[in-house]
């Protein structure tokens, strides 16, 4: 028989979503008539669909496709340069960051480059890596799948992977550790908590990477979220970021992509690992690799689609799409407040995460939330050990339904648990 990849096998990994559907289930299945009064703002997608500018982009790029004057097969295979360019002007060298289009890869979605990223990475167990907790579970899951860790310990972390606290006392960005990591995985604006990553801050990740010669992966897949210009929207805001870092962008969430599948990393061309023997060699050639091998990007009617994202009326038209959940945000963040509730996040960020009264526990405040006035959210504990005690609201909605689930977050007594 053929042997498997026995890495999956460790996965505890399909925990938390399945058992919000199961106690979902269950809840309806007692309660008929509650079904429809159900809003959910648990799961991280967008409700609101592409812009004009987007959806008349992807018609003429089909238009094309019809014809053979016009018609695209392959394509370049980390991208077509008209999008390489637009993203490097309007995302880094319009803010005085230098960025060449040659340094930027298109793919469909930044799931994909955490997964893609560990393949030119050491194979074994070489490299020292770190994540924060409470964290976005693909980082961990893909390095799980990749045979990086060992077994799963039961509060959600693995043996083997180093784990970088966020709490409400260091505002939800890891202190600086004292071991030695070779490859750190930071996500700000922040997935689940919703916190925020100064320059300092920043800046003080970039000087222990660059000290310890490590590569942080940096996930900005919310950066279009930040609107204080004091805020850091690309780590390479930050001097020297270009030898230490990977930047992970995603249109998933900025531009309501999540169905239609683009996304970019940033592979500048001063980054550099090692081998075995100690040799120093540039990640971006070996990047490059990765893409013409395995994978070609992604297909022509998807970048025309992105590229209009960066067009006078792309970004007005996602300015205003933004604005919507951040409003959002911004309701769903001062309603917790106003009941008395301890809510952080929600500022550059879709997600409000909120510290459950009275000591409950995160799945105690779900049950409570489902039974009593039936708004789903996510258990913080199903992102890491540290996310117990909270929970994340997803601003993701509808107007209407933000404001029904505030207006009944008022009733909220907590009494069911
Ligand atoms: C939603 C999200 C992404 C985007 O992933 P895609 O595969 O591009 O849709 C990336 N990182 C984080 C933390 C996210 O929450």
């Amino acid at each position: 028989m053929t042997y498997l990849n026995e890495h999956y096998l460790k996965l505890s990994g399909a925990y938390l979503f399945p058992e919000i559907a199961r106690r979902v289930d269950a809840y309806v299945q007692d309660n008929r008539q509650m079904e429809s009064r159900i809003i959910r703002c648990g799961i991280g997608d967008v409700t609101e669909p592409l812009t004009p500018a987007v959806i008349s982009a992807m018609h003429s790029a089909v238009d094309e496709m019809a014809k053979a004057e016009t018609f695209h097969g392959y394509g370049p295979p980390t991208g077509y340069p008209f999008l390489r360019e637009a993203i490097a002007e309007g995302d880094f060298v319009k803010h005085g960051i230098n960025v060449s289009p040659d340094e930027i890869f298109v793919s469909d979605g930044s799931k994909t480059d955490c997964g893609a990223i560990l393949d030119i990475l050491a194979q074994g167990n070489e490299n020292r890596i770190a994540v924060t907790d409470p964290v976005y579970p693909v980082y961990v899951d893909s390095n799980v799948m990749a045979g990086h860790t060992g077994a799963a310990q039961g509060d959600g972390s693995y043996e083997g992977l180093g784990s970088l606290p966020c709490t409400a006392e260091n505002q939800f960005v890891p202190k600086i550790p004292e071991e030695k990591y070779d490859v750190i995985y930071l996500c700000y604006p922040n997935n689940p908590t919703g916190g925020m990553i100064t320059h300092q801050q920043l800046h003080a990740w970039v000087e222990y990477a660059l000290k310890h010669e490590a590569i942080i992966l940096y996930d900005v897949a919310y950066e279009a979220f930040v609107r204080d210009e004091n805020l850091p929207r690309s780590i390479y805001e930050v001097e020297g970021a270009r030898q230490c870092a990977m930047e992970f962008h995603s249109f998933s969430k900025s531009g309501g992509f999540t169905g239609v599948r683009c996304g970019y990393t940033v592979c500048p061309k001063e980054l550099s690992g090692k081998t075995t023997s100690g040799e120093k060699h540039p990640l971006h050639p070996l990047w490059s690799r990765r893409w013409s091998t395995k994978a070609n990007s992604v297909s022509y009617v998807v970048q025309r689609a992105a590229e209009a994202l960066y067009s006078p009326r792309g970004r007005k038209e996602t300015y205003a799409l933004i604005s919507h959940y951040l409003e959002n945000a911004h309701l769903l963040r001062e309603g917790c407040k106003s009941m008395g509730l301890t809510a952080y996040g929600g500022e550059h960020s879709p997600y409000v995460w909120v510290a459950c009264p009275d000591g409950l526990k995160s799945w105690e405040m779900f049950d409570s939330m489902l039974r009593e006035i039936q708004v789903i959210i996510t258990p913080g504990v199903g992102f890491g050990a540290c996310g117990e005690g909270y929970i994340r609201i997803s601003a993701f909605n509808t107007r209407e339904n933000v404001l029904n689930v505030v207006e009944r977050m008022k009733k909220l007594t907590l009494a069911s648990v």
